[in-house]
């Protein structure tokens, strides 16, 4: 029913197609002002798409040399929609998305493509950059095209008013951030978010989607835990002390009953020992869970290099959060790093959701739809190839040990080669590139191995895979969104063939894999090679595999297949699951950060604050001050004052009441005093209230970093928790419930503090900077 209504759309572009095609470019040009005022006098989106893809198609014809097919309009008809579609490896959506971004820039509303990474980016936005610009609207891309290039607040400004932007999941998710650090209403360089599309999009929205992206700051204090829990852990004896499960790590009773003699404590669990809890956390996941050369590797310099394991990219720069990157150092008697504070932090689910609309588009996504449906609520739309699929997909052909899989793999390799016909072998993980290669050479066989880096040289190389005679041994994800292309004579040798070592953690993945072969209707062939020993079975069923791969039982074929797929079943289900535990810890957060960024805003935005809230605040301070000091005494009184409200102290007003409501009464009165005075020492209204507002931001930001810091590191804590019948959510969301509301309360201390002893000075042009106490 719903892809007739899209058909039915597609037959209307073509209607205005035509006429488009007898335009000459001044009219066709002409387009973009009409559609515009079209909208401005009341049509929608939906009545002028038909008119606005007919002149972006059109356009890409005369610019590009390219008019979409039919498949790519429907594919766009459908974005347009908020659908995510699949549409294979190199049937073109670099040019599909020409569509829709240019139907919704018509808006003047921000309009964003997000990538997998920023060399994609780059590369789209400037090969679209001239359609876009013939019809009168300005594109740019987000990234710069060094890695690593900083930009400043004014130049993401200009990219983010763009009529189209290009960037990455990454970068924009920093911006959203950092846009919301800012100290001045004129620093903030986002627009309101509108439309998005996300190419790559089971890359960015699932395999890129389990942790959560964070943005570190001032130093913490360094603790001591680190090599004491270190050096606890590695005393430790696994299944008996501890388990794992799900890429989590928890220690057994036993293990807590011998963690409470070891560090001579009564209850591991108890709030006074967070700390040492959380470092036992984190030592044992820095143990258990993290495997060098897999999750991460010590560089010359000693340092952690963390690797992605997808690509087998190394990530410089890159360090885990929250005390785990001072574990792993500890683990390999490396110096330790300075550990950063988490002072924001956002997962990239919620940030999508933040779009009121999103779309996407992808060669493997169709298999993620229950997913996607149950946390983004979209529909995976999957868009027919412009030419019937050629490739032979062969069977998997199954292995009891590594070295029969790799001999097999080689020989069929091997096999191809020696036709002169383009090899692509793509492995599980970086080790296995490693491994292959090692074999080719003792064949004497030339070949490019693809397995860290950086992606610009990747997507050279990958883009050359197609060449005849060429070997290519690369890990499942590098050099995603390049396409490659045939060489002349290749297809009549039987095109790409690709060759896959070792089952991987989900379908999507040897899809993807696949999806290498058989571009565009061209001939292709693909193979998995699996056996008992490859990573993720060896993971799942370690014991089970080895008596297997030992020669100690003899195993039946559909045994065999069973247990190898199953590890990937469960594999998959884990990923799911794990993301679903980042959505649901971070929707806490959410929750949180929507409040306080809201009030942020409203700031910076000039909100007028009145007096009454003023000395609700101070009131508020006031009275948590002596209900928590039950047996105050006139030292601490006269303490609490001058911390507080006045370098100076009045002896009369602050004479000890006995009863501490009187107390609290003469208390507000000679902070309303105080007020009055303050307020007095101000040249004009508008000077008090940009005064106000900037005490409240400082007390805000710093309650706030404290409670992103302090959630970041309960995540950890709390994980471990897991197993004594405790619900680590539901744990979660109570402690979060209080820091909370311990946050506002220091907040509210903080805003009277500043704004009785803050000190304001006018600067030459008139900007006011404040001394805070
Ligand atoms: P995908 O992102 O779907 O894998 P790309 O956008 O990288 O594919 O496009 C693959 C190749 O197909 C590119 O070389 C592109 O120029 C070409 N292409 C896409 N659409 C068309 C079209 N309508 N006509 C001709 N060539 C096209
Ligand atoms: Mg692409």
């Amino acid at each position: 029913m719903r892809n007739k209504r899209l058909n039915d759309t597609v037959s209307k572009v073509k209607v205005y197609a035509e006429k488009m095609a007898r335009m000459s470019d001044a009219q066709l040009q002409a387009e973009t002002p009409k559609l515009k005022s079209l909208l401005k006098s009341g049509k929608t989106l939906e009545q002028i798409l038909p008119e606005a893809y007919a002149a972006i198609c059109e356009a890409d014809k005369r610019i590009l040399g390219k008019y979409p097919y039919d498949n790519q309009i429907f594919g766009a008809i459908a974005m347009h929609h908020g659908h995510l579609v699949e549409m294979n490896t190199g049937e073109g959506k670099t040019l599909t998305a020409t569509m829709p971004l240019y139907l919704n820039a018509l808006t003047e509303k921000s309009t964003i493509l997000v990538t997998a990474n920023e060399y994609l980016a780059y590369r789209d936005a400037a090969e679209m950059r001239p359609v876009f610009a013939f019809m009168g609207m300005n594109e740019r891309a987000g990234v710069s095209r060094q890695p690593d290039g900083f930009l400043t607040n004014d130049q993401k400004r200009e990219n983010y008013n763009a009529d189209i932007l290009y960037t990455t999941h990454g970068v924009l998710a920093f911006d959203y951030l950092l846009n919301n650090l800012v100290m001045r209403a004129e620093d903030r360089f986002l627009r309101k978010f509108y439309f998005i599309i996300i190419d790559e999009a089971d890359s960015v929205l699932l395999d890129g989607a389990q942790m959560p992206l964070v943005i570190s700051g001032s130093p913490r204090v360094q603790s001591n835990l680190y090599a004491m829990t270190d050096f606890f852990v590695s005393t430790l004896k696994a299944d008996r002390d501890y388990e794992t499960e799900d890429k989590a790590v928890w220690l057994t009773d036993q293990g807590v009953a011998y963690a409470e003699r070891f560090f001579g404590i009564q209850d591991f669990y108890a709030h006074e020992n967070f700390e040492l809890n959380r470092h036992v956390t984190l030592a044992l996941r820095a143990h258990v869970l993290l495997k060098r050369q897999e999750d991460y590797m010590v560089s010359d310099q000693g340092e952690i290099v963390l690797l992605d394991n997808g690509t087998g990219r190394s990530l410089p720069g890159m360090k885990l959060r929250g005390g785990e990157h001072q574990a792993l150092e500890q683990k390999e008697h490396l110096e330790l790093t300075q550990e950063q504070r988490s002072i924001a932090s956002i997962t990239y689910q919620n940030l999508f959701i933040m779009f009121p609309k999103m779309c996407g588009m992808s060669g493997t996504i169709s298999n993620a739809r229950r997913e996607l449906r149950s946390v983004y609520h979209k529909k995976v739309v999957v868009v027919p190839p412009h030419k019937k699929l050629q490739r032979i997909d062969r069977k998997d052909r199954y292995f009891v040990s590594a070295e029969e899989q790799y001999e097999a793999a080689l020989e069929e390799t091997l096999h191809c080669h020696q036709k002169g016909q383009p090899v692509l072998i793509v492995t599980a993980t970086i080790q296995d590139t490693q491994i292959f290669s090692r074999m080719l050479v003792d064949k004497g066989v030339p070949h490019s191995v693809l397995n860290a880096d950086n992606a610009y040289w990747e997507a050279e190389i990958i883009a050359a895979a197609g060449m005849r005679n060429a070997v290519t041994v690369s890990t499942g994800m590098a050099g995603r969104g390049t396409d490659i292309k045939l060489e002349k004579g290749v297809a009549q040798l039987g095109g790409l063939a690709v060759i896959g070592i070792g089952r991987m953690e989900n379908v999507r993945l040897e899809r993807q894999a696949r999806g290498r072969a058989g571009r565009q209707g061209d001939p292709g062939s693909s193979q998995f090679f699996v056996s008992l020993e490859d990573d993720i079975v060896m993971t799942m069923y370690a014991e089970k595999a080895e008596e297997y791969i030992d020669g100690n039982r003899s195993i039946s074929h559909r045994k065999l297949k069973h247990i190898i797929n199953n590890a990937q079943k469960t594999m998959e289900e884990q990923g799911i699951s794990s993301r679903e535990q980042a959505v649901r810890y971070d929707e806490i957060l959410r929750r949180q950060r929507e409040i306080l960024y809201n009030a942020r805003d409203r700031l910076l935005d000039q909100a007028q604050i009145d007096k009454g809230t003023m000395q609700d605040i101070v009131n508020d301070t006031l009275q948590s001050f002596v209900k928590t000091h039950p047996k105050l005494q006139s030292h601490d009184l006269n303490r609490y004052v001058l911390d507080n409200l006045s370098y100076e102290l009045d002896p009369d007003i602050l004479a000890m009441e006995k009863d501490s409501k009187q107390l609290l009464e003469r208390m507000e009165k000679y902070a309303a005093k105080l007020y009055d005075r303050k307020v007095n020492s101000f040249e004009n209204a508008e000077q008090l209230q940009e005064y106000i507002r900037q005490c409240i931001l400082n007390a805000l930001d710093d309650g706030w970093v404290e409670e992103v810091d302090y959630l970041q590191q309960l995540q950890y804590a709390i994980t471990t928790r897991g197993t004594a019948q405790r619900n680590p959510i539901f744990e979660y969301s109570r402690e979060a419930y209080h820091s909370f509301e311990d946050m506002k309360t220091t907040m509210k201390r903080n805003i009277t503090r500043n704004f009785f002893l803050g000190d304001p000075e006018m600067n030459e042009d008139g900007q006011m900077k404040i001394v805070f106490p």
